[in-house]
């Protein structure tokens, strides 16, 4: 996986290569990440960036030509196996993030990401533009953080990223219901108790009981998840079950 992000601020994003699994994989070459100062492809000394809006308005916008310059720069330098990147502008304006999405991005193989300051950007860098994601109804002061989720959450699909491939396939939206609870040790906390049934051994049971517990954990966080989701005749019945425990009956 190549990624290559487009900041005024690389240092807010230098940290991805210094913790965690994803700072692993950068050190072993499975994933490059490039960060580029945008004030390197400003064209003045004073390495200007961004400038007033036409039509008038607060703040400051960035300028058309660095970015544009930078999007170039980045394509010219190939890579091996690398042959063409997917530009994303991250934007509160853009597609919501979602597992979907990730994967999808995960494809492309090499992706080019655009941290947005300020008011945004010139309209004119969209025809350079795959893409818009937003990573929510929300607005940041820039699109650095948003760089942050998309980088580590396409990371984790590249390979030896995350050691057990079970856990690629077992969390909260990709699996049809949110994730069942955890538990670890001590088995006793404040006389809160490890539910039994994880102490058995009978791996049947276990599962039956932690595809109940994922049934509950939908319905009473993410309820509207439900609508979605086609039930088989077993979640079926485990949801009637959850519906009366929780309703108390
Ligand atoms: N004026 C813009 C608007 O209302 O659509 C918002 C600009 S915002 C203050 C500055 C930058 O932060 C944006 O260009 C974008 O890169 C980033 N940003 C803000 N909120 C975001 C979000 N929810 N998802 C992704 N990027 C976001």
């Amino acid at each position: 996986m190549r990624i290559d992000v487009i900041t005024l601020f690389p240092q807010m994003l230098e940290v991805i290569k210094l913790y965690g699994v994803v700072s692993k994989a950068i050190k072993n070459n499975k994933i490059i990440l490039n960060l580029w100062n945008l004030r390197d492809f400003a064209y003045d000394k004073h390495k200007t960036v961004d400038d007033r809006p036409y039509g008038g308005g607060s703040g400051m916008v960035l300028k058309v030509e660095p970015l544009v310059r930078a999007i170039r720069r980045i394509k010219s330098t190939k890579i091996r196996n690398y042959k063409k990147p997917w530009v994303v502008y991250l934007s509160p304006q853009g597609k919501l993030l979602n597992q979907k999405i990730v994967f999808d991005l995960y494809k492309k193989k090499w992706l080019v990401l655009i941290c947005g300051r300020y008011e945004g950007i010139d309209e004119r860098v969209m025809k350079f533009v795959n893409e818009e994601i937003s990573i929510g109804d929300y607005i940041l002061t820039g699109g650095e953080p948003a760089a942050f989720v998309v980088i580590d959450a396409v990371c984790r699909y590249v390979k030896g990223v995350v050691k057990e491939k079970k856990s690629l396939l077992e969390e909260s939206f990709i699996c049809k219901f949110l994730d069942y609870p955890q538990y670890t040790r001590p088995y006793s906390y404040m006389n809160m108790k490890v539910p039994e049934v994880l102490l058995s051994g009978n791996h049947k049971k276990i599962q039956l009981y932690r595809l109940k517990e994922s049934i509950r954990n939908t319905y009473k966080k993410r309820p509207e998840l439900l609508k979605n989701i086609q039930l088989n005749s077993l979640e079926k019945k485990l949801l009637e079950e959850v519906l009366k425990e929780e309703s108390g009956g």
